[in-house]
């Protein structure tokens, strides 16, 4: 209830990677946590989504090169181990919130976010279930795995074999001796089409051919790109990149899948049957599974009582590019490109982090 919410300067919802960023950088600029600022999050244990992600996720970067500010990431990759695995991102995020002390609490839920009075530089009033908070500055940084995207195809309630998500896949040992579809043309399709077609006979289908880097260029060059077109956008230039985020990155697992010949993108199918996913062309395919790795949306259902959300987003802008343009106490980090460039990778998050931070701390001195 209101009368019981606790005031503090700052909430930040989330404790993932930007949650943290967002945390270390209010502390360097002097609040303390717990005390001025809170990080909440709903998942009882650290790391953001990543302990959430399937077995064999291995980042597209190097180790050196997935830090978050202020500590670099412990080194991983050497000749023979590849890119760092999930659980080491794991570990680094946990051992970045001890580190800084930023004493996350969890698991707390925020259901809701809403205007504490009418008064337009009032507080915000941050309601969980069994606590709440009245905060002078939210800074929202939720992610988008709580909200996986599944496109709709006729069919799709007709199938009778299994059918699931990304952020529901954990091994390939779960499909052994099948026959899988595994549907997107990103990172999370190649990565999990690489490993379920080492126990299982696999197509794959994309909307649009899907665009693979050169062997020798990794996820470094998708943040490069996405800087350079982001300050090319703010110039007023247009800018020619040859690299998005969604480009394929050909980790180890994706290579030996070429080596092995299962890397052939079909196009997408028409709509499924009881048994099978079949084209417009008449052709079909018998299956057990179909794997949709088709995306994330930004996880706001708590903003709701804001009424700022339009078609799954918040405006915003102002000096770190992460204010909301219609509720200037609200922030949004980490969600993508348009929060801030790469801003929902390990490396990309930081700026805004900063900027953000201080545009908060800006505000309480003035
Ligand atoms: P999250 O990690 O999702 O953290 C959000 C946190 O908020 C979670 O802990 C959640 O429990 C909490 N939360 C959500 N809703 C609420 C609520 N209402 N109240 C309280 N808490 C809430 N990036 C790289 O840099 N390199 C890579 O190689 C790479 N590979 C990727 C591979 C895959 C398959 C995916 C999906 C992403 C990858 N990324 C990679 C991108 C990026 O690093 C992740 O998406 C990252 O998890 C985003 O961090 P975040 O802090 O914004 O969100």
């Amino acid at each position: 209830a209101p009368e019981q919410a606790r005031e503090i300067e700052v909430v930040v919802i989330g404790g993932g990677q930007a949650g943290l960023a967002t945390g270390f950088y209010l502390r360097r600029g002097g609040l303390v946590p717990g005390r001025d600022f809170v990080v909440v999050d709903a998942a009882d244990r650290p790391g953001g989504a990543w302990p959430r992600t399937w077995d064999g996720l291995r980042l597209f970067s190097p180790a050196g090169f997935s830090s978050l500010p202020g500590w670099m990431m412990p080194p991983w990759d050497d000749a023979t181990r590849g890119y760092p695995p999930r659980d080491h991102v794991v570990s680094y995020l946990t051992r970045y919130e001890e580190r800084f002390e930023l004493q996350v609490a969890r698991p707390h839920r925020v259901e809701s976010v809403r205007r504490a009075d009418e008064d337009p530089i009032g507080r915000l009033l941050v309601e969980a279930p069994g606590c709440s908070w009245s905060a002078r500055a939210v800074v929202s940084a939720t992610g988008t795995w709580d909200r996986p995207f599944w496109p709709t195809y006729p069919g799709i309630a007709t199938f009778r074999g299994r059918q699931l998500h990304a952020a529901d896949y954990h091994s390939p040992e779960d499909f052994t001796g099948q026959r899988v579809v595994v549907v997107g043309g990103g990172n999370s399709a190649a990565q999990i089409l690489a490993e379920v077609s080492t126990a299982a006979e696999t197509r794959w289908v994309t909307n649009r051919p899907p665009r693979f880097l050169q062997d020798d260029v990794d996820g470094r060059v998708l943040f490069a790109t996405a800087r350079a077109r982001i300050e090319a956008l703010a110039q007023g230039r247009e800018h020619d990149g040859v690299a998005g985020l969604g480009d394929i990155v050909m980790v180890a697992s994706v290579k030996a899948a070429r080596d092995r010949g299962v890397l052939h993108a079909l196009p997408m199918f028409a709509r499924l049957t009881e048994g099978a996913v079949a084209w417009a062309d008449g052709t079909s395919w018998e299956c057990d599974a179909v794997i949709w790795c088709t995306g994330f949306r930004p996880a706001l259902s708590h903003l709701r009582p804001l009424r700022l959300t339009r078609h799954g987003r918040i405006a915003v802008g102002g000096p770190s590019g992460t204010q909301a343009l219609e509720e200037p106490r609200l922030h949004l980090v980490g969600y993508g490109d348009w929060t801030g460039p790469a801003s929902a990778t390990l490396a990309g998050v930081g700026p805004s982090a900063r900027a953000t931070a201080s545009l908060i701390l800006g505000i309480r001195s003035s």
